[in-house]
């Protein structure tokens, strides 16, 4: 393999050109995937999402990995789906910290008719303070998707977790497919894709490999490429998994740079159990995005000033989001009138 970047956006990796690229030295590699990211990025500029878990816990999934699956006895306490105001409260203090990004998740398998009213709400509100939105909400169909588009949803966040070989290891009760349609309907109502995985969990490097080719083969690459490394978390399946060699983390996201040029690619969960040479190099090798928040769904995550002394370390800028005077209108019309609803029970909802 020549050290050449390749810097041109492709959809037809092979498995032996990927295996190729994890299988580099590690200064080639690293090299490969800077010269790539400069291309197509500021290298020292990272963006920065807070997440929200809108609905904890009691999840009727069974992904090995997540403290939220009812079938876990992990102690975690389940929460119902929050008031549409208090998520736009936490959304306030997000940006307040410097977020640019609002996620909000629900652990769901898909959500329900009379979900949607209240996420779609959510949206509003979040977009109307001037934050970029995402949601991940479990399974879609196309009306669901269709709803929070029409809603102003910028991002959609739905994993495919790792690669097609190994995920019957992991879930049980959603096929690869269901995931692949999920996205497939989230693109055709025209919100960008936030999806990536789970490394760490006793995969194989080639399911490492089989997980960014589905990613990268994808007809469009998606916006956002989360990597997360497993937080092994007492009372599920994975609790006692072998720690992954950092090195084979970095080479990670350094294959992700290299095969999805223009993507944001997401040092995700795990980032608690790292110390900041290892995000240092994350970074190094094509990570633009993170998390901030002392918690990620459930799991702790380093604390944003903890993040804004690194990026002062690092010489990293965030990334800003730019809305346009239109939008900015737009989006103060759809603030007051949800400002308007103040005593509809329906904003301040009692959902179960
Ligand atoms: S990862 Fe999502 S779908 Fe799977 S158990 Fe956790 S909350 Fe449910």
């Amino acid at each position: 393999m020549s050290a050449q970047a390749n810097v041109s956006i492709r959809h037809d990796w092979t498995r032996d050109e990927v295996q190729a690229l994890f299988q580099l030295p590690f200064a080639d590699l690293m090299y490969q995937a800077q010269t790539v990211h400069r291309a197509n990025f500021d290298p020292n500029q990272v963006q920065v999402s807070t997440l929200c878990s809108i609905k904890t816990g009691a999840c009727p999934e069974d992904c090995a990995y997540c403290p939220q699956s009812a079938r876990y006895d992990t102690g975690l306490e389940r929460e119902k789906l929050m008031k549409v105001e208090k998520v736009i409260e936490e959304a306030r203090a997000a940006k307040a910290s410097g977020a640019t990004r609002f996620c909000m998740g629900a652990a769901w398998r898909s959500p329900k008719g009379k979900d949607m009213p209240y996420v779609t709400d959510m949206v509003k509100g979040v977009k109307a303070l001037g934050l970029e939105t995402c949601m991940t909400l479990g399974m879609l169909n196309e009306n669901q998707a269709q709803d929070l588009a029409d809603a102003g949803l910028d991002y959609y966040n739905h994993n495919l977790d790792t690669s097609p070989e190994f995920y019957g290891d992991i879930i049980t009760t959603r096929t690869y497919q269901d995931r692949l349609e999920t996205l497939a309907n989230v693109r055709k109502a025209g919100m960008k894709v936030c999806c990536g995985g789970i490394v760490g969990m006793g995969e194989e490097e080639s399911d490492r490999a089989g997980l960014l080719i589905q990613l990268a083969n994808m007809p469009e690459h998606p916006e956002s490429v989360p990597v997360n490394m497993l937080v092994k978390v007492q009372g599920t399946p994975l609790a006692e998994q072998a720690d992954l060699d950092p090195f084979d983390f970095i080479r990670t996201i350094a294959v992700a740079r290299i095969l999805m040029p223009k993507s944001h690619v997401r040092l995700s969960a795990g980032r608690e159990e790292m110390n900041e040479q290892m995000q240092a190099m994350a970074y190094l090798a094509g990570a633009n995005s993170i998390f901030y928040g002392e918690k990620l769904l459930t799991t702790p995550n380093p604390e944003a000033s903890k993040d804004r002394m690194l990026f002062k370390r690092l010489g990293i800028h965030q990334e800003s989001y730019e809305i346009h005077q239109d939008e900015a209108e737009q989006e103060a019309e759809i603030y007051q009138a949800l400002e308007e609803r103040q005593n509809d029970p329906f904003f301040y909802n009692a959902a179960k």
